[in-house]
């Protein structure tokens, strides 16, 4: 296997390419920073057309991980992996035995997990060959509904911050994408009496969402138009732009799915319209705040998991409280105050 390791490369500690011809592997790790500690971030297998576009995906969501280790309290740094292929066809276990040695040749500079188009089945695979692996089936398991604990956090506390009190009790929330969080984030809301408008693109998951939890649905392109207090984007990012934020009626965006800003003006926008953004890699910091207690020396403990997963209450009020007293959007804030720890580590 050819591994080129790239030191310094564009802001980032280390990006090391991986190729391997025989078993048709191809990946990118990128190490943005262990200012905090090793790095830890996700491994996703996506069908990049280009090396060209996999490298500018995963320096993206490595600095994004740098941010949200930070903004959560963790002693770790930011990382992230991508591997060029389909995740539908092209996995292999020869394939995950040269992801492990490419994590390996990092020395613990970088620990890898589930990430988009990986199961914790497959990182159980890479695990047989690397010890820096974490988010395995036995172990902190699925961060889903962990990452919709922090979510439901969070928008109450965007709630206390809006309207002076949290409960969501009657708050009318549009949720868009009925996955593993959106799922889970439902069973939240319809347990303390939100009223729920859904969508999706799956019909399926539309169905289940309408019985279970007596909500009503609307069409995937609907979704911004309808009257609510809650827009909680649980599918795609890039989704609150120029087209979608004009048309939106809620006085709050909250929801799990990463980097839901187009651009970072789009803050601006939102903050124009008198809509309370609160920042993805705040709110949907649940997930890596679980895997990373994988890594904890007393072992993993779901329950001291779930306490920290609670304070993203506490940090969204404060990311919100820094942006007003600053004059800055809400993601401006949350970078500030993802950077303060590492600019106070540094020092
Ligand atoms: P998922 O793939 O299980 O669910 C996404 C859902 O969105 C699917 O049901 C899909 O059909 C639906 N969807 C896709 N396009 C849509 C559209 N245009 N309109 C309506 N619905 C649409 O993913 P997930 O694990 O639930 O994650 C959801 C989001 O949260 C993603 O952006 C992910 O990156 C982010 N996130 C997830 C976690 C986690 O722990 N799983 C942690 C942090 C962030």
């Amino acid at each position: 296997m050819e591994i080129v390791k790239k030191e310094n490369y564009q802001g980032y500690e280390t990006v090391l390419f991986a190729t391997d011809e025989k078993t048709n592997f191809k990946a990118i790790i990128a190490v943005h920073s262990t200012v905090l500690g090793p790095a830890l971030g996700g491994c996703r297998m996506w069908f990049y057309k280009s090396e060209e576009e996999a490298l500018t995906d995963v320096l993206r969501l490595a600095e994004g991980m740098t941010y949200k280790n930070s903004a959560m309290g963790l002693n770790l740094g930011g990382g992230k992996a991508v591997i060029i292929g389909d995740p539908r066809s092209d996995k292999t276990p020869e394939l995950f035995a040269r992801f492990a040695e490419a994590v390996n040749a990092l020395g613990g500079k970088y620990y890898t997990a589930e990430d988009v188009g990986i199961t914790p089945q497959d990182m159980l695979e890479v695990s047989k060959h690397t010890p820096y692996v974490a988010g395995l089936p036995a172990k902190s398991g699925d961060p889903s509904p962990f990452t919709a604990l922090g979510v439901y956090m969070g928008m109450k506390a965007a709630l206390e911050y809006v309207f002076g009190e949290p409960s969501l009790k009657g708050k009318k929330v549009a949720v868009q994408g009925l996955g593993h969080v959106g799922m889970y984030l439902l069973e939240h809301l319809h347990q303390e009496g939100a009223e729920l408008i859904v969508t999706d693109i799956f019909e399926d998951r539309v169905n289940e969402a309408v019985k279970r939890f007596n909500a009503r649905f609307v069409k995937p392109e609907q979704i911004y138009d309808v009257d609510a207090d809650i827009f909680a984007p649980c599918a795609l990012g890039g989704i609150l732009n120029e087209n979608t934020i004009p048309r939106l009626k809620v006085k709050i965006v909250a929801g799990a799915a990463n980097n839901q800003l187009a651009k970072l003006e789009d803050g601006k926008l939102l903050a124009e319209r008198g809509i309370v953004y609160v920042p993805d890699f705040i709110i949907n910091g649940g997930g890596v705040i679980n895997v990373a207690e994988e890594l904890n020396p007393e072992g993993y403990d779901q329950n001291r998991a779930k306490a920290k997963v609670a304070t993203i209450y506490t940090k969204v009020k404060e990311v919100l409280t820094l942006s007003r007293e600053q004059k800055i959007t809400p993601q401006e804030a949350a970078i500030l105050y993802a950077k303060k720890r590492l600019l106070q580590r540094r020092a």
